[in-house]
């Protein structure tokens, strides 16, 4: 089928900062890329009350985008349009009208801190109704079983994710208690925290920590990140040290990914590890078939038994991936990408590599090894030099070019397993 033009963003853009100078514009993707992937989004502003469009940018990759040097006290409109390599899509819905003025002390009561807390707790199921403890406010999105809003705690007045679950099969059932029974052992400043529950039976309210930076690669592809050897090291230090308190707790990921890693705030390097829907308790001779192609250690496509250095393969795909924008193993197809990991086939053939440090090469290097027991643990990592010695990390920044390339067409990737995912709940009903 040809492709055609994407649709407009699923949402009414909308302001989450307003200085008196400048708004900080947020808006949603699109709900149908047209058969091609979101290249980026065409962001336009009008006096409020007229319809003398002008083109703000037409260069931005993010959902969100700072518009600055505004006049204090105008009132403005904005609308986003998501392109493709086909085209524009038409228009979003045209926001509420922005007035040009600092935010006012009222919006405080909804500000995000740069980071929770962190504080170790106790986490019991509430049968209570969660509008007891949490203001509801806005959607955040939608997942496989629910929608996830923004929420308040009435007593601390913190904000915080509220995910709504209907879990109608006994199936589904077990697979949110399980994530929940696993986030409860997880409780670490880098790894996504459970905070409270609530409910019983088959709606369940579940209430998490608030991420709202997006995806890390998205992030460091941001027109306004200059990204280095430095910031490399930066992040993969947080995410060692997530995985060192999971893998101390005999708990592997199973699907570490740059999908599943977010951060903080859209302005915060500080980051966090989701998703812990795949992880497993380390048992002897545990063995899976799951996970993301690209990121899958030979013993989990040989179906081989797992432990916690499983994930550190991945990470090693991580880091290679986040230095360069190139896949180590990605083949023509899913099997020729089997393939070469289970040749362990990969190189620094690549002219981006001539500038990369030999300590962040050795760091992947001893991630990249075909027998788990041969890897660098998280701990191991967290000791190697490349991670120790940050302060001798280059600051030059690194070519994003590919690694732009790649986060579309990770994408564009995930929008085919979504419509793959459709059409097999469709061939099953
Ligand atoms: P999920 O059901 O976990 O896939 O979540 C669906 C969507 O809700 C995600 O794509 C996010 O947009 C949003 N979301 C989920 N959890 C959070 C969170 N902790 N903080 C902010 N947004 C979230």
């Amino acid at each position: 089928m040809p492709a055609e033009v994407p649709e407009p963003p699923a949402d009414t853009p909308f302001a989450s900062k307003v200085t008196k100078d400048s708004v900080t514009l947020v808006w949603a993707g699109t709900t149908y890329d047209g058969g091609a992937a979101v290249t980026g989004y065409h962001v336009e502003m009008a006096p409020a009350g007229t319809t003398s469009w002008k083109t703000v940018t037409k260069d931005v990759f993010s959902t969100n985008y700072t518009i600055k040097n505004l006049k204090e006290n105008d009132k403005l409109i904005f609308r986003v349009s998501c392109l493709n390599s086909v085209g524009s899509s038409k228009p979003s819905d045209v926001s509420e009208p922005i007035a040009v003025v600092e935010s006012a002390g009222g919006e405080d009561e909804l500000e995000e801190p740069d980071e929770m807390a962190f504080q170790p707790r106790q986490i019991e199921f509430k049968t209570t109704n969660v509008k007891q403890f949490y203001e509801i406010k806005d959607e955040l999105g939608r997942g496989k079983f629910g929608t996830v809003n923004k929420c308040l705690e009435k007593s601390s007045k913190r904000v915080f994710a509220a995910k709504f679950i209907k879990a109608e099969q006994p199936a589904d059932k077990k697979e949110v208690e399980h994530e929940i029974d696993i986030m409860k052992k997880l409780q670490h400043p880098k790894l996504l925290q459970l905070y409270d529950c609530f409910g019983a039976g088959n709606n369940m309210v579940i209430i998490l920590e608030l991420v709202s930076g997006g995806e890390l690669f998205e992030r460091v592809i941001d027109e306004e990140f200059d990204l280095t050897e430095k910031d490399c090291v930066m992040f993969m230090t947080q995410i060692c040290e997530g995985m060192q308190f999971m893998h101390d707790k005999k708990i592997i990921h199973l699907d570490m990914k740059p999908e599943n890693i977010l951060c903080v705030r859209k302005n915060s390097n500080k980051i966090k590890i989701i998703d812990f829907g795949l992880a497993q308790e380390f048992k002897d001779g545990l063995k899976v078939s799951c996970g993301t192609p690209e990121f899958l250690a030979p013993e989990v496509v040989t179906f081989d038994p797992v432990n916690v250095n499983t994930d550190m393969w991945s990470v090693g795909v991580i880091a290679y991936v986040l230095l360069s924008g190139l896949s180590p193993f990605m083949g023509d197809s899913e099997g020729e990408t089997m393939t070469n990991i289970l040749k362990v086939e990969w190189d620094w053939d690549d002219e981006c590599f001539d500038d990369i440090s030999d300590a962040s090469k050795n760091f992947i290097e001893s991630l990249l090894k075909k027998e788990k027991e041969d890897r660098n643990s998280a701990s191991q990592c967290l000791q190697h030099d490349w991670l120790i010695k940050a302060g001798a990390a280059s600051s030059k920044a690194i070519s994003k070019a590919k690694l732009k390339k790649y986060v579309i067409r990770r994408k564009w990737q995930k929008g085919i397993n979504a419509v793959r995912a459709m059409i097999r709940v469709k061939s099953i009903v």
